[in-house]
């Protein structure tokens, strides 16, 4: 059974103090939770300890934003996979649109992540996403198919299940524009059709694909109800705890 998830997107947001307030509120607010929904939230870097401490006694999972594809060296700046393994990490968002477009992640440097986050069995969430453009030219299925295929259509089947995909399309990120559920439905069967083409079809059935881009209290219960849609990558709504349990409460 694959599983629902709801994902926080922290991005560049919250300091130390704004992380522990906003830990402590969605931990009050998650007592209200009415289903099995797994929650997920990735601060920075420099939160991360902070939040595996504050969520320990929760079943709340902290993912981390990026990692480097070595092990370890002369990379100023970067985080490795021990790194965020020893402070008690092992979920990592990938690919994000942001990351491709502010800090030049390819195809193929995102293959490296991926393959070494899976080799340190970390859960990697994959963004993957088309731009207006790409849409309004008819080659959004292909764009995706393309995305997937150069990054991850080489890993072993037995590691989809540490794969979770989050289909973002580009200009639904921050901009209040939201695919509509019959897009976000058309996107996600096609990408688990592709995973049941290219290795089976049990491996595609437990695949959990997550939606994202504006996704809010009022939105997400019509987008989530789409068969699909197994939850959310939420970006600026996560920042508010009553909007994003409000999220996870509407499956
Ligand atoms: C994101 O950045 O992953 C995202 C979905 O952002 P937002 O919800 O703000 O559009």
């Amino acid at each position: 059974m694959r599983k629902k998830i709801v994902a926080g997107n922290w991005k560049m947001n919250c300091n130390l103090e704004e992380t522990k307030s906003l830990l402590e509120e969605i931990k009050t607010e998650s007592s209200t939770l009415n289903n099995d929904v797994q929650l997920i939230v990735s601060p920075s870097f420099t939160n991360i300890s902070t939040a595996v401490e504050s969520l320990k006694n929760t079943n709340i999972k902290v993912a981390a934003q990026n990692v480097h594809p070595e092990e370890k060296g002369a990379f100023t700046g970067e985080i490795s996979v021990d790194m965020l393994a020893s402070v008690g990490v092992k979920t990592v968002i990938l690919g994000h649109s942001e990351r491709r477009k502010y800090f030049g992640e390819t195809k193929p440097i995102l293959n490296k992540k991926v393959n070494t986050a899976l080799r340190h069995e970390f859960d990697v969430i994959f963004c993957v996403g088309e731009s207006l453009e790409e849409r309004e030219k008819n080659n959004h299925f292909k764009v995706i198919e393309e995305q997937l295929d150069k990054s991850l259509f080489y890993i072993k089947k037995e590691t989809w299940s540490k794969m979770i995909i989050a289909y973002e399309p580009v200009w639904a990120i921050g901009t209040g524009k939201t695919a509509s559920a019959a897009q976000a439905q058309e996107m996600h069967s096609f990408i688990r059709e592709l995973i049941a083409q290219k290795y089976d079809q049990k491996t595609a059935d437990e695949l959990s694909i997550l939606y994202g881009g504006s996704v809010k209290p009022e939105n997400s219960a019509e987008i989530f109800a789409q068969k699909d849609v197994d939850g959310g990558l939420i970006g600026g709504a996560a920042l508010n705890a009553k909007s994003f349990i409000a999220i996870a409460n509407s499956f």
